[in-house]
């Protein structure tokens, strides 16, 4: 084989994948979007032969062929098609590893968990899930086992998700959250709460959608490349960096949830936008972990998002909208609104400062499960003992405890801690950046733009074009979870006068 035959191969094949990719996300979108709402039928068989079609490009032998004979002269290749050829030789390697009957059949289980953890849901009933959950815990084990057999199994499942981050990572990071934020967290419920009641008045959704408009314009989200659609869970998707859509959902007694899933969605958005176009149709292409892409949409919810500046420049044009809803409201009230810190059961529903807690939960769970000391019969008890300890809320029922998210039906085990690594990363983000330039001068006129420019230099620009950790250290240095601690420390000390 010659060098440039084997580079066009490569070539040929990420495109096939990127083809595929695309193909599976637009029926994706629309049958989250604006399909009738019975025809999913004949998606959901589209979708298992593109599935079916990317698993055969996948374990290919003549692809490992390409790919073996690319590694024997990785000394001639530039740095971009040597990352291709290290991640690509990365996918294929973990998935030939898993024997192709049990990936099918694994495919076969996540399907029916996701309606089986629905209706269980419903009826917040867990042992209709138990023993799905049983068989998901038992194959992912077993996955962990052939993605690297020399590690423990969660620390393999961590590893798929979030390159170089296990247990004794997460261990230490969360041992500081939790010696920090206890005591914070009971310090804030020992003080009176914020009036946020005005939050739930009556928000015409013509006028939220407006306001996405222009919140939009503000994250400087071109929409001739961005756009914006109504789901009931909001996400983003993205096709290429000049095509990404983002979804909201509006509730007309909350204006707060669309205006923060929009800056959320919007952030992840603006890392896709901005990744460099050198590595379009390859495996580089989109942001590099969930991790970094949390800790993006993160930054824009929350530091930025969430801050006194910013709500005092966005809160003109929330006057305007919303007259009457916020007659009698300041932009100072409307912050201490926003930043109201409470324990609550929800995750997806909780505060900044509590959220992490929830992960915590979870992670504790997977980690005793994965490693075998839990038995899955023993989730419910554990789930509502753990949020008793760390959030001091007693669970009602399962839907409203460990049935509430839909990562283990998804088969995802892992995950969660991603969530708290971004938000971690993130403020050691800001840190070096007001070390480097005024943050909220700008902020604080609705001007985003150094911010953004900061972040797509440190983060967005490289894609996959380098590792997790290796973003990680170009733009937060050694990671420092006292940074994200004291960030939260100094955030709340200030809302709540402690
Ligand atoms: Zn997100």
């Amino acid at each position: 084989m010659e060098l440039q035959e084997a580079l066009h191969r490569l070539e040929d094949v990420q495109r096939k994948l990127f083809a595929y990719n695309s193909a599976a996300n637009a029926l994706y979108l629309d049958g989250v979007t604006v399909a009738p709402k019975d025809t999913a039928e004949g998606r959901g068989v589209a979708l298992g032969v593109l599935a079916g079609e990317r698993h055969k490009i996948m374990t290919d032998p003549a692809l490992a062929e390409t790919l073996a004979f690319l590694e024997q002269h990785k000394g001639e290749l530039d740095r971009l098609h040597a990352r291709q050829v290290e991640e690509l030789g990365r996918s294929v390697r973990q998935i030939t590893r898993i024997p192709a009957e049990e990936f099918m059949a694994y495919a076969m289980l996540t399907n029916e968990a996701d309606d089986v953890w629905h209706r269980a849901k419903e009826c917040s009933d867990f042992e209709l899930f138990r023993p799905v959950l049983e068989k998901l815990v038992e194959y992912n084990r077993k996955f962990a086992e052939y993605y690297d057999p020399d590690k423990a199994p969660y620390d393999a499942l961590l590893n798929e998700y979030e390159r170089g981050v296990d247990m004794a990572y997460l261990g230490d990071f969360f041992a500081v959250l939790r010696s920090k934020l206890v005591p914070l967290i009971k310090a804030v419920g020992a003080k009176p709460q914020p009036d946020d009641s005005f939050l739930h008045r009556t928000y015409p959704v013509q006028a939220q959608r407006e306001f996405s408009d222009y919140l939009m314009r503000v994250l400087d989200l071109d929409r001739a490349h961005c756009g914006i659609g109504e789901t009931e869970h909001p996400f983003t998707l993205n096709f290429t960096s000049q095509d990404v859509r983002i979804t909201t959902n509006y509730k007309v007694n909350d204006v707060a949830s669309s205006l923060y899933s929009v800056i959320h969605e919007g952030g992840h958005a603006r890392y896709e936008l901005d990744v460099d176009p050198q590595v379009e149709y390859t495996c580089l292409a989109g942001g590099v972990s969930m991790g970094v892409h949390e800790s993006q949409s993160r930054f824009y919810e929350n530091i930025i998002g969430r801050s006194l500046p910013f709500i005092k420049a966005i809160f003109p044009k929330m006057q305007e909208l919303f007259s009457e809803q916020l007659a009698d409201v300041t932009a100072e009230d409307f912050w201490r609104a926003v930043n109201r810190a409470e324990p609550s059961l929800i995750r997806i529903e909780a505060d900044e400062l509590t959220y992490c807690l929830h992960i915590m939960v979870r992670y504790e769970i997977e980690k005793a499960l994965i490693g075998g000391t839990l038995e899955v019969k023993d989730v419910p008890e554990t789930w509502n003992r753990l949020y008793k300890e760390y959030l001091g809320v007693d669970v009602p029922d399962d839907a409203h405890g460990c049935l509430q998210d839909s990562h283990w039906s998804g088969g995802s085990f892992g995950y969660f801690p991603s969530y708290a690594l971004g938000s971690a990363y993130g403020a050691q983000m800001l840190r070096n950046m007001e070390a480097e330039m005024d943050v909220w001068g700008p902020v604080g006129r609705g001007d985003l733009s150094a911010v953004t420019a900061w972040l797509k230099e440190k983060v967005h620009k490289y894609g996959c074009l380098k590792t997790p950790a290796e973003i990680v250290q170009n733009a937060c240095g050694d990671f420092d979870p006292t940074a994200y601690t004291d960030y939260l420390t100094k955030k709340y000390t200030e809302l709540y006068g402690l």
